[in-house]
């Protein structure tokens, strides 16, 4: 049995969705269990759709015929069944005026919670899962659209961040996916939200759905994850920074895990989290060449002969400095640090610290709070704090870093022959990946350097 996982990059148009109906006709030997995305950008107009709703009414229809027009354009240009094209677009319809009235609420209350927030933004997968599903039908598939919160997909209360709780949903999921299996129906599940225990939606946050998929993947127990793009796998650093950037055929679950928290667009941070311990093997797959190579990923790393397999990097950080003199002898100050900040909703990425100050990575839109929420500390043993928001995070990763020699002096005198200053880094505290911190500017010269170095060979001979 597999999971496969369509992300709104492949969910644009009709034209895409009949692609994606193709590929399942193709591959329909193999029990599947479906998860889906918004249709492209639909996230976003919701999101921009509830922020307008705050300030006034006027906004809505604009809104709402919007994703009108974008889901019906679909349901007219694939389903050939005119009593199922009707029914599609009452089902549609029907959701659709479900949250105009939420966006009237909003509008005329002025606020929003974070439950509601959540349930407004889970529209598009709802949205997109009827519509997959209805397609696939009339395609002689037959199909169901299963929205989170009705099959037990449940979460804790972080309504912006949840947690799949893992083992009350294997139980649920197992209960309600397997009948429909066996009868040869393949569900489509929404993507991206799932609920807490009072049954109020809760998301895994944007692009979230890798994670959902993840979840399901390991629930069901499958062999296969494969998550569909519209652009190939992992490489070796990010083809926009340079032009010899090469694909990566094979990961481990924890490259993974360290190249997408640390700036690899292609996968949530999150996607490995639920798939711990299994060995179930995860695919990422090109919509666009379906025979095409693709990154694999599995849960046993494997050495490559130069070791490095990728370098990420994130430019929307900011280092936050905590100065103090006896920093490193104070009990209990990166606990009050942690707390202050978890009270402030600021997320750590990581740590560094010396004797004489703690350097804390977090995102820069949190730069400015995480001041407000420790200026009171200083004074005493914190002597100041400031932050540094024109650097940027490089990570170098590959399995057996750490016990490679040399290699940390191969990574660093290409950055420094580059004429890049390292601020910063770290090594040692993941087995898999070194960090380091330049200024903004350098990073991309600081990355080209390190991909000549270990991946373009006309630069190491
Ligand atoms: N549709 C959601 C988003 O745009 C989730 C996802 O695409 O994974 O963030
Ligand atoms: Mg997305």
């Amino acid at each position: 049995m597999r999971v496969a996982k369509f992300g709104g990059g492949c969910l644009r148009n009709s034209t895409d969705f009949l692609r994606v109906v193709e590929i399942l006709k193709r591959e329909r030997s193999e029990p599947t269990v479906i998860v889906v995305s918004a249709i492209f950008g639909v996230t976003d107009v919701l999101h921009n759709g509830t922020r307008f709703a705050l300030n006034s009414e006027v906004s809505i229809p604009l809104t709402i015929n919007n994703l009108k027009t974008r889901h019906y354009e679909i349901i007219e240009a694939t389903i050939t069944d005119l009593a199922r094209r009707n029914s599609l677009q009452r089902a549609i319809d029907e959701k659709i005026q479900r949250l105009e009235r939420l966006l009237y609420g909003v509008a005329y209350t002025g606020e929003v919670t974070e439950s509601v927030s959540v349930l407004i933004l889970s529209q598009g997968e709802r949205l997109s899962a009827t519509i997959l599903s209805g397609i696939l039908e009339d395609n002689g598939m037959p199909s169901v659209p299963l929205e989170s919160e009705n099959i037990g997909l449940q979460t804790d209360d972080q309504f912006e961040n949840a947690t799949a709780n893992l083992a009350v949903i294997q139980s649920n999921l197992q209960q309600c996916l397997l009948p429909l299996i066996k009868q040869d129906i393949i569900p489509v599940i929404t993507g991206f939200y799932g609920c807490n225990e009072a049954g109020k939606p809760t998301s895994f946050g944007r692009n979230g759905s890798d994670y959902s998929a993840a979840v399901i993947a390991r629930a069901m127990n499958v062999d296969t994850l494969d998550i569909w793009k519209n652009v190939s796998g992992f490489h070796t650093t990010d083809p926009k920074i340079t032009d010899n950037a090469l694909p990566i055929a094979l990961l481990s679950y924890q490259e993974v895990a360290e190249l997408s928290y640390f700036g690899a667009k292609i996968l949530h941070p999150r996607t490995v989290e639920p798939l711990r311990g299994s060995a179930i093997e995860i695919r990422i797959r090109n919509i666009h060449a379906y025979a095409g190579c693709c990154t694999i990923i599995k849960h046993q790393g494997q050495y490559e002969a130069d070791v490095i397999k990728s370098i990420a990097c994130n430019s929307n950080i900011s280092v936050l400095k905590v100065h103090g003199a006896g920093v490193g002898y104070k009990p209990g100050i990166i606990g009050e640090i942690g707390q202050r900040l978890f009270i402030a909703n600021v997320n750590i990425y990581s740590v560094i610290t010396s004797q004489t100050c703690i350097n804390l990575l977090i995102d820069r839109r949190d730069s400015s709070r995480s001041i407000s929420a420790l200026t009171s500390l200083v004074g005493g043993v914190i002597a100041g704090i400031d932050v540094r928001d024109d650097v940027a995070l490089i990570a170098v990763v590959g399995e057996g870093l750490l016990t490679t020699k040399g290699l940390a002096a191969r990574v660093f005198s290409a950055v420094a022959e580059s004429g890049v200053n390292v601020e910063m880094f770290s090594a040692g505290a993941s087995e898999v990946a070194y960090y380091f911190i330049v200024q903004r500017d350098d990073m991309e010269p600081a990355i080209q350097a390190v991909h000549r170095t270990f991946f373009e060979q006309s630069a190491t001979t």
